[in-house]
């Protein structure tokens, strides 16, 4: 009989990958395979999307490299099946199927074009290296014209900066339901906003998008923002993969997990990252590579301990920081207390710039260093009561 443990981890981004890295080294004595599946032996660097959006080019990561000389075995292929009953991962409609004994699910999230009409057909995204692609060699074709950047939450604002920044040419309009950056405090969100003026970019608040159309962007009330390319970032959606399976999930796709981020319905699942429904005393966690990486850390040492029979602590995290790029050459980060309300510091600048270029490396650097020791990414373990 075959004793060894398979753990089957389901995503290959930020969190999927520094499970497996650090599951390697934890269990390096135990008889553990792991195996690592994702769509692309590319690594994305979800962080950095709105800098090929707005033409710059990324270094190539390959995963293979990445996990070279951990053992983890890496499937290039996308699930398209869990078989909760036979404990199997099936790859690409069934080129391949993987058992496990132990199975991380790290799917991830993407933005969803789908509530708004024409924003699927007419509007790009940065969901992957290839429509954040598609979308720079649009602004690249431009000679003048209007870009329309969708959603004024981080994302929103990191990229309409980014692109303003580096196409000072074209007129940049991000429309937003909400007033920007509300979760920072006063003097971070007056920095940013005094960039986001400094840049050039027209800002259209309390603009609820109805239609997306293939030179406009229609308001509620019908008022047209002219648009010659239309970026989305509003809206999160995960993959059905999941509730499919018949693993519990919440109203949105998120695997409901216990304290220890297993699944409630199959315990032998654990979610981590975006995919994941983590309730913690002051809430839920938002879907953040800054609370993603502890996840998979926790997760990484929880399924090494019960290996070896020991216990499991439920998992603790407290956020610590916002960080936001505001093109190359500005930044604002914004620290925060353990339930992501702003605190009293802040930086801006260029300190905040190498701040935030350290924090979007930091993960590569976690994946490397974490094959021969144990690298941690938990700043804050927060409280056990709700904050007050
Ligand atoms: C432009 C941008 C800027 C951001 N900036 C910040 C920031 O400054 N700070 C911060 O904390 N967070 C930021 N985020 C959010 C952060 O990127 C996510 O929270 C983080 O990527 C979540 O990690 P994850 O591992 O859960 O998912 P991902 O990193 O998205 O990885 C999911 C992986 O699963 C793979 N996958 C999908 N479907 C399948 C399948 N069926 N089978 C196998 N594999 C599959 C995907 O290809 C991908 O590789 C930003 C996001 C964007 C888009």
């Amino acid at each position: 009989m075959n004793d060894t443990h398979r753990i089957v981890v389901i995503g290959g981004g930020y969190t999927g990958m520094f499970s497996a890295i650090r599951l390697a080294h934890r269990t390096r004595r135990l008889r553990v395979q792991i195996t690592l599946v994702n769509p692309s032996s590319r690594f994305t660097e979800r962080l950095r999307m709105h800098q090929i959006a707005a033409g710059q080019r990324l270094a190539d990561h390959q995963i293979p490299d990445l996990l070279a000389g951990t053992g983890v075995a890496f499937v290039r292929g996308a699930a398209t099946a869990i078989d909760t009953d036979a404990r199997q991962v099936v790859v690409d409609g069934g080129a391949a199927t993987l058992d496990y004994e132990t199975l991380v699910y790290a799917l991830g999230s993407s933005t969803d074009t789908g509530k708004v009409p024409g924003a699927d057909v007419h509007a790009h995204t940065l969901n992957s290296p290839q429509t954040a692609e598609r979308f720079a060699a649009r602004l690249a074709e431009m000679v003048g014209g209007a870009v329309t950047v969708c959603g004024g939450g981080l994302t929103g604002i990191e990229a309409a900066t980014e692109i303003a920044e580096s196409h000072p040419g074209l007129n940049v309009t991000l429309i937003s339901l909400d007033e920007p950056a509300t979760m920072m405090g006063g003097k971070a969100r007056a920095y940013l906003m005094r960039a986001i003026e400094r840049l050039g970019i027209t800002l259209k608040t309390g603009a609820k998008i109805t239609k997306v159309l293939p030179d406009a962007v229609e308001l509620e009330g019908g008022e047209l923002v002219h648009s010659d390319a239309c970026l989305w970032t509003t809206g999160v959606k995960v993959s059905p993969l999941a509730a499919d399976a018949g693993i519990a999930v919440d109203e949105r796709g998120l695997i409901l997990v216990d304290a220890t981020l297993r699944s409630t319905s199959h315990p032998e699942i654990h979610a981590i990252g975006d995919a994941a429904a983590v309730r913690l005393p002051w809430g839920q966690i938002h879907g953040t590579c800054q609370s993603g990486m502890p996840t998979a850390q926790y997760t990484a040492d929880a399924i090494a301990r019960r290996l070896r029979g020991k216990r499991v602590e439920p998992f603790r995290f407290g956020y610590f920081h916002q960080p936001v790029s505001l093109g190359r050459r500005d930044a604002v980060i914004q620290f925060t207390k353990a339930d992501d309300t702003p605190g009293r510091w802040y930086l801006t600048g260029r300190a905040a710039v190498a701040y935030k270029e350290t924090v979007s490396g930091s993960p590569l650097t976690t994946y490397r260093l974490s094959k021969h020791m144990n690298v941690t990414t938990i700043v804050s373990k927060g409280t056990r009561e709700p904050a007050a």
